[in-house]
């Protein structure tokens, strides 16, 4: 084909794909247009998906009639005038596409009003062509209707997934935005039923009850002080999501994709979580404008950072600093009256307390004034300790710089496996241990397909699984760590795991973890001084001694202090 200009209906339809790649994408842009036009309400209506119907209602400040046509030309905005505003955009808008892009796709109509105007203008478009104006009498404010999204570019509706599917990216986009601009009041009703309904009393808590509920909310940690730059909340250790759909970045409030900001994060909770488990965060990044490009995204939904490398520490040491006080060494509580050694302790731990010796008979702060005196409770790495032998077949006893620590055998061996088995794994050198009779398994359907999938994933930690029948296997040899005991047990929690992670970095991390719990000695074995020692000194060694790879302590301290204290011994 020779070379030709395309025809101004192809352009249009070209850029809107850019723009607009599904229903939830027209209701960003309308919202960014409500709230570049300083609305304190917006109310959002969507049905079919948005196929049918979109309509988002604000009460900012309007457009004034003679512009409402031109809002409908490509590049037509009311938000930048020269090359030297793009370096300094306050905007959500800037790139006067979204309108003439939405109605390049679908049926629009825009009834607007200013303060200033007696009467509001409304103007209908079909096909981007204007079909109907008049003056009509309205509310301050702008209402846009969407209709028939995608009916005259088939492609486009057959690639829409379904309709619930679009339902939860559009509830996804209002509820970032209310997360974003809390002061702002949202409703969004879906199919005739409320799905958001915000106070929009601009506290950012208040809205991050609404959109994860008071459960979640109230086990979020705040991050940062009142001038850092990262500002929001971030997930304690206890509560935890199977995706990384729970982190939510506004970059001078505009919401932002990026995998900087979520490597950060998820770096800063490094070793904490159990493996395949993401945190949730809400974080308010703010940057000077010209250390951030907002102009690199059609739908300006990912931006660039002038110094990457400096945002991403300033990230991942403050959401750090909030968690320090969950992965710090548990620390007992004084008590008000005399320990009684007969009656338990009173310890939090700072995740489901699992009972035992230590019960908690009630629930005090780990965080206790000492703890911050002597040892620096920020130190995440564990001092030398002295080992004195075991207790109850269960916890390890040592004494440090100060005070005394009772360590979790089995917590403490699973991590010191956890990291062994990744470094091996880093430099493909998992040790692997053959079967003098290899072992018949049966698994179901779903495991089989796993296996099928999973197969060279599971040979390169030191398996080898043969078919031996439809759903019978033979495993012919294992990692070396692992007992010969609880070998079909493991594999198939292994292959239940990774069954329902889809991510490679997820699977390799639910078999790590796998292997290191089958692997570590349990609660209850008996140890001879000189494992107990090279347990703890394994331990010593360890990134992450604090917590296994599930985020459980691995030990919890009396300190100096507090024993003096409780012997009557302090002034
Ligand atoms: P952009 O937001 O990039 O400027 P749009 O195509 O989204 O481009 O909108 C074009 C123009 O229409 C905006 O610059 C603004 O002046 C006007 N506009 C759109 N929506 C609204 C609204 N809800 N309230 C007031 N003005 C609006
Ligand atoms: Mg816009």
């Amino acid at each position: 084909m020779p070379i030709a200009v395309l025809s101004p209906e192809v352009v249009s339809k070209i850029a809107a794909g850019e723009v607009i790649e599904r229903p939830a994408s027209i209701v960003k842009e309308l919202i960014e247009n409500s709230l570049d036009a300083e609305a304190t309400q917006i109310f959002i209506e969507t049905r079919g998906g948005g196929t049918n119907l979109i309509r988002v209602a604000d009460n900012g400040f309007g457009i004034v009639s003679s512009d409402v046509p031109l809002a409908f030309q490509r590049y037509a905005t009311s938000k930048i005038g020269s090359l030297d505003d793009l370096d300094s955009i306050d905007s959500l808008g800037f790139r006067g596409e979204a309108l003439p892009s939405i109605a390049a796709v679908a049926q629009v109509d825009v009834l607007t009003r200013t303060a200033e105007e007696l009467a509001g203008t409304y103007i209908s478009l079909k096909d981007g062509v204007i079909v109907d104006r008049e003056q009509k009498a309205c509310p301050q404010g702008t209402v846009v209707n969407v209709r028939n999204l995608f009916r005259n570019v088939p492609a486009r509706l057959k690639f829409l997934k379904s309709t619930s599917t679009e339902n939860n990216h559009i509830s996804n986009v209002v509820m970032q935005y209310s997360l974003a601009y809390p002061e702002v009041r949202y409703s969004l009703v879906i199919d005739g039923n409320t799905i958001v309904q915000t106070s929009g009393n601009g506290k950012l808590y208040d809205a991050l009850v609404r959109v994860y509920g008071i459960k979640t909310a109230e086990l979020m940690l705040p991050v940062g002080e009142q001038d850092s730059s990262v500002r929001g909340f971030v997930s304690s250790l206890s509560v935890t999501r199977s995706s990384r759909n729970y982190l939510n970045f506004f970059v001078n409030r505009r919401w932002v994709k990026s995998g900087l900001l979520n490597r950060a994060t998820l770096e800063a909770y490094h070793g904490m979580l159990m493996s395949g488990k993401y945190p949730v965060a809400v974080l308010n990044i703010d940057l000077a404008s010209k250390d951030v490009d907002v102009n690199v995204h059609p739908s300006k939904a990912e931006v660039k950072f002038r110094d990457e490398r400096a945002l991403f520490t300033t990230v991942q040491r403050t959401v750090r600093a909030a968690l320090v006080s969950e992965s710090t060494v548990p620390t007992i509580k004084r008590q008000s009256k005399p320990v009684d050694m007969s009656s338990p302790v009173s310890v939090k731990r700072p995740r489901e307390s699992q009972g035992g010796l230590f019960a908690a008979e009630s629930v005090t702060p780990v965080y206790c004034e000492e703890a911050a005196g002597a040892v620096d409770v920020q130190e995440t790495s564990l001092p030398i300790l002295r080992v004195f032998g075991q207790l109850a077949a269960t916890y390890i006893i040592a004494e440090g710089p100060d005070g005394l620590y009772l360590i979790d055998q089995h917590a403490a061996h699973e991590r010191v496996l956890f990291e062994r088995i990744r470094a091996q794994r880093a430099s493909m050198a998992v040790e692997v241990q053959g079967m003098l009779e290899p072992l018949t398994i049966d698994l179901s359907p779903l495991q089989v397909e796993t296996l099928r999938d999973c197969g060279d994933l599971l040979s390169s930690y030191g398996f080898t699984i043969e078919p031996f029948g439809t759903l019978t296997y033979l495993v012919r040899t294992v990692p070396s760590l692992l007992k010969t005991g609880n070998i079909s047990t493991t594999v198939m929690e292994i292959l239940d795991s990774i069954g329902q992670e889809k991510e490679p970095s997820a699977r390799e991390d639910s078999i790590i973890s796998s292997l290191a719990c089958h692997g570590s000695v349990k609660a209850g074995q008996v140890l001879k001084p000189d494992e107990i020692g090279q347990l703890v000194r394994d331990l010593e060694k360890t990134e992450s001694p604090l917590t296994c790879p599930h985020g459980r302590p691995t030990m919890i301290r009396f300190s100096s202090a507090q024993l003096e204290r409780e012997f009557g011994r302090a002034l």
